[in-house]
Formats: structure tokens, sequence, C-alpha cells
């Protein structure tokens, strides 16, 4: 068996029309949706992230803000500006750019954020929204998964589903969603002790993990579908996920391609976000 691909840049390009659409209904009213993106420091692969989200945001008819900073800016400079945004009735939601600097406390700015501009998901109000099941907003990189299977039909009721990786961005509100959509879910870390055994009873392998080949074909159940969220550079310096691809394309029902996979649904959804954020203030 060779997997279909879910392919995450023809899924967007969907999303983004309709985001487009409610994005220029929105502005016909007055009420232009406005992302405000926040940089601080100059890491490389950062830049690349944010240039891109600003970039969606053009071509989507959203109002976008890039607000740069030098790596020397203080905590509490920053703590002041994201005030400042909060305050701003033009931006509808607050995009930090992780990591930040080392002297200062990224929990300290997520949770400076108001929740209702907290466009990622991460503040500990919209996390607890979540784990109660009546989220704000969904974090964007699970969100597109969950869009993902949505756009399949992959039937999550009843099924095993392994999520590996337990970060707060990535692997806990996978599986909270994973959970709410009626799976059965096993999270996988690091001191997980046999991995395979448990992604070989899955249905749904979602890998977010940052390593390559953490999962390859014998750890797969035929049928499967697998969904790789990690990013990484192969020797050549190619940018690829956590899945041997190649082999496990030959077992699984469906796979997400890297690049072209989850990545593009990522900023697909901040977008989604940023206008749910924008309708719920122009009802207010
Ligand atoms: P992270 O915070 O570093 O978390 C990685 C997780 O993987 C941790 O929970 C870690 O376990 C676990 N892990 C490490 N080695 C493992 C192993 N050998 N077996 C099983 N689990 C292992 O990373 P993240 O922020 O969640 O991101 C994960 C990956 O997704 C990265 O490659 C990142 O670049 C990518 N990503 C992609 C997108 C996208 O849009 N495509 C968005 C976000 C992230 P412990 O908790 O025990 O340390």
């Amino acid at each position: 068996m060779t997997a279909q691909l879910i392919d995450g840049t023809a899924l967007s390009k969907t999303l983004r029309a309709d985001v487009a659409t409610r994005a220029a209904a929105l502005t016909a009213r007055g009420h232009k949706p406005g992302l405000a993106v926040v940089l601080v420091g100059d890491n490389p692969a950062s830049e690349v992230y944010v240039r891109n989200k600003v970039k969606a945001c053009q071509d989507n008819g959203l109002h976008s803000v890039f607000d740069r900073f030098p790596a020397t800016l203080s905590e509490a400079e920053l703590l002041a500006h994201i005030d400042a945004l909060n305050h701003d009735p033009k931006i509808h939601g607050i995009l930090v750019q992780l990591p930040l600097p080392a002297h200062i406390d990224s929990h300290k700015v997520i949770e400076a954020i108001a929740p209702e501009k907290d466009v990622d998901g991460f503040h500990v109000a919209n996390a607890g929204a979540l784990l109660t099941g009546k989220p704000l907003f969904r974090p964007c990189t699970p969100y597109g998964v969950m869009k993902m299977f949505e756009a399949h039909g992959i039937a999550l009721k009843g099924a095993n589903a392994v999520v590996i990786g337990r970060s707060n961005i990535v692997g806990k509100p996978m599986a909270l969603l994973l959970l709410e959509a009626g799976a059965t879910v096993t999270i996988c870390h690091s001191k997980t002790r046999d991995l395979a055994a448990h992604t070989r009873q899955a249905d749904v392998v979602v890998a977010a993990v940052g390593r390559r080949n953490v999962l390859t074909a014998d750890m797969v159940k035929p049928g499967a579908t697998v969904i790789d969220v990690g990013m990484n550079r192969d020797e050549a310096g190619k940018l690829c996920g956590d899945v041997d691809f190649a082999g496990v394309r030959e077992v699984a029902a469906y796979i997400t391609p890297v690049p072209g996979g989850v990545g593009p649904m990522t900023i697909t959804m901040l977008l989604v976000n940023t206008i749910e954020a924008a309708e719920r203030a122009g009802r207010d």
C-alpha cells in the first residue's frame, strides 16, 4: 500500500480563501482583522517564520504589524509593548515569536497577552479552557492537524491515537483535541520505554519531536494515519520531518509530507484564530 498524501498546502489554500472572505466581510463593517507579530532578537529561523506569517496576513486581507526588537530589549519594555497592543483596537491577535532571549521570562510574557487576543492559545486561561473542553483558541499546529483529519474524513471516535511529544505548544494540546474528538490517546515522550510498542497499536500517530527518523516503517500499523509535525534538516541541509517518509508511506494509509504538510496549516490556523478573535470583538 502506498499512503495517500495529506497535502497541507492544498488544504491551506481552501481554508485561506474562506479567511479572505471573512476578512473582507469584517473590513466592510469597519472591523478589519489585525495581527501583531512580535520578534525579539535575530534568530534566523524565527525571522523566516515571522515573515511568512506577516505575508500570509497581507495576502488574505488582514492588517498586520511586525514589531521587531533587538535582543537587548528588556523584559519590562516587552511587557509594556504587549500592554499597548492589548489596548489597541486595530489589533485582534498578538503573537510573540518564541524562543525569546534568555533574560526574558517567556511564561511571564505569554501571561501578559490579553487572553482574547492570544491567537496562539498559549495563555494559561486558554490552555485551561482547552483542558476543560471550552476552548477560546485552539493552538495553531494541533488545530491544523485536526483540520487535516476532518478534510480526509479520518475517523477519530474510538481510534487509538499516539502523540509523540508532550510540549505545551504541540504535544499536549494535540492530545487534548484528539481526546475531545473521541480518540483513546497515549502521549509518548523521551522517557517512554518502548515507543514502537505504542505506535504499532495506533490508528493515528502524530510525531512532534524534532528528531529525524523517530518513526520508521516497522513501528507503524498497516493502514494507520501518520502526521509529521517535526521540522529538521537532513545531512544535505534539506527540510525533513520526524518520520522516515519513504518507508512509512509504504505502510500507512495517509501521511503528511515535510515540507508541504503541517507547516502551512499552522500559519493558516493563525489566520483563522485572528479572524475568530476579530469576529468576536466585532460582536461586542
Ligand atoms: P519540544 O518542546 O522540544 O518537544 C519535543 C518533545 O519530544 C518532548 O516532549 C520530548 O520529550 C519528546 N522527545 C524527544 N526525544 C524523543 C524520543 N527519542 N522519543 C520520543 N519522544 C521524544 O518541541 P516542540 O516545540 O513540541 O516541536 C516538536 C517539533 O515540531 C520540532 O521539530 C518543531 O520544529 C516542530 N514544529 C513544527 C511546527 C509546524 O508548523 N510544522 C510547529 C511547531 C513545532 P520530553 O518532554 O521527555 O523531553
